[in-house]
């Protein structure tokens, strides 16, 4: 079995003439429906909300994708902020969820109006400095100790830098209503790239939990609950698959066992998902451009680490489809690289591909989400160009790759030039 592209060779042939490779390109059609998929998947909770995770894409014409799909975004910093802005999403459609927060960040997310998410007991009165308290601000919450699923360890909140215990959550609402603050919304982030359709539920219901007791013991409205990202992606082919009606459903369940007995049936459920809205839909185009034959047997790129990071960084497993050679046999065992000065820099190591060419094309696949954005520039290597499949099968220049003159651009070479 193969992952399925959505271009094809002669496609990408068609596409080169304008824009060379390395390029990333991303599947409207795929975007849209996976989002509408989401948004189905929770329709039983009226005041759901997917947050797109700007960091994972910050394209504005992504971004502008889902806007037009009924998403907000989730923001972390000034430029994505910024962004945001320029894209026109506006007060309760941004989610504000930093953590070591600059002072101009709050300033910014306060004059947009945007939900604020306090990572920290310390961060209310950093805040109430800086800006006026808006009348529902958002916790987030570290259970600690070990976080579980099926008795097995998927990750460990008590080694985390997010988010308060308990008694700090506690705190901070007493803080917050003194302040004025009239609702609440608490958040959590315990895993990532889960591929276990009950991790959401899990989550869900130890917020739950903790929301009914802050209302029951604080008398604390709480308005909503964010389930935050780490719904995963399968990366490899052979990994199970998250089904989102499967997860969507198994929040319901808990909501109906703990919220809605609770009296609390009007808590919204919002999301802020950023690999699963966009991992699938992005493919790193690239070009074979050097074959060597040392000790091991070495397909050289046009991409490199720079234009995706997660091999390098992770390890991460990344499908590679050589392009036109979909159906031949994958016999011959390869190290695809890129060129950066650096060993780590394998998109794939001892890979069964097809006998692969000079010239050929291939697809490095989910690189929609933490891919670009991940970039770096490295060894001067430059950031490739983003495009975007439309629905009606033309290709847009979403952003132009970089040239010499932006990675020189924050020089002053005036002196050298006397
Ligand atoms: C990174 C991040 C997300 C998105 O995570 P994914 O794994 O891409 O779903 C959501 N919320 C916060 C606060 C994050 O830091």
């Amino acid at each position: 079995m193969e992952k399925k592209c959505f271009v094809t060779k002669e496609k990408i042939e068609q596409i080169v003439k304008d824009y060379p490779t390395p390029f990333h390109i991303y599947d409207e059609k795929g975007i849209r429906e996976n989002a509408r998929r989401l948004k189905e998947a929770f329709s039983w909770n009226k005041g759901f909300k997917e947050y797109f995770a700007v960091k994972a894409t910050p394209n504005p014409y992504i971004m502008k994708i889902l806007k037009e799909e009924g998403c907000g975004v989730d923001c972390s910093s000034l430029t994505e902020l910024m962004l945001s802005d320029i894209v026109g999403f506006k007060s309760n459609e941004i989610m504000f969820s930093s953590n070591v927060t600059p002072k101009d960040d709050f300033i910014l997310a306060s004059k947009l109006d945007a939900y604020i998410n306090f990572d920290d007991l310390t961060h209310i009165d950093f805040y109430k400095d800086l800006a006026p308290f808006k009348k529902t601000m958002c916790l987030r919450y570290n259970p600690g100790g070990d976080f579980t699923l099926n008795n097995e360890i998927m990750d460990t909140p008590k080694d985390a830098k997010y988010g308060m215990t308990k008694d700090q959550m506690k705190q901070a609402i007493k803080k917050l209503k003194a302040y004025g603050v009239e609702k609440f919304g608490i958040h959590a982030f315990l895993a990532s790239n889960t591929k276990d359709n009950g991790y959401y539920p899990k989550l869900a219901s130890i917020l739950f939990k903790l929301a009914v007791e802050l209302h029951n013991e604080l008398d604390a409205k709480i308005d909503f609950i964010n389930l935050s990202g780490g719904v995963g992606v399968d990366y490899k082919l052979d990994e199970p698959k998250n089904d989102i009606k499967i997860i969507g459903e198994g929040v319901r369940k808990y909501y109906e066992e703990i919220i809605t007995p609770a009296g609390m049936g009007d808590v919204k459920i919002f999301t802020e998902l950023g690999r699963f809205m966009l991992a699938p839909y992005g493919h790193l185009v690239s070009k074979v451009v050097h074959e060597k034959h040392i000790y091991k047997e070495y397909i050289g790129l046009d991409a490199c680490a720079a234009n995706l990071m997660r091999p390098a960084m992770y390890g991460a497993y990344h499908h590679i489809t050589v392009l036109g050679k979909e159906n031949e046999k994958c016999d011959h065992k390869y190290d695809v690289t890129g060129g950066l000065c650096e060993n780590n820099d394998k998109f794939a190591i001892d890979r069964m591909l097809p006998k692969i060419d000079i010239g050929d094309y291939v697809v490095i696949h989910d690189s929609g989400a933490h891919g670009f954005s991940m970039g770096y520039n490295y060894n001067g290597k430059l950031r490739s160009a983003e495009l975007l499949l439309k629905e009606d099968g033309t290709v847009k220049l979403i952003r132009r790759a970089e040239t010499p003159n932006d990675y020189f651009a924050t020089f002053d070479f005036s002196e050298f030039k006397k």
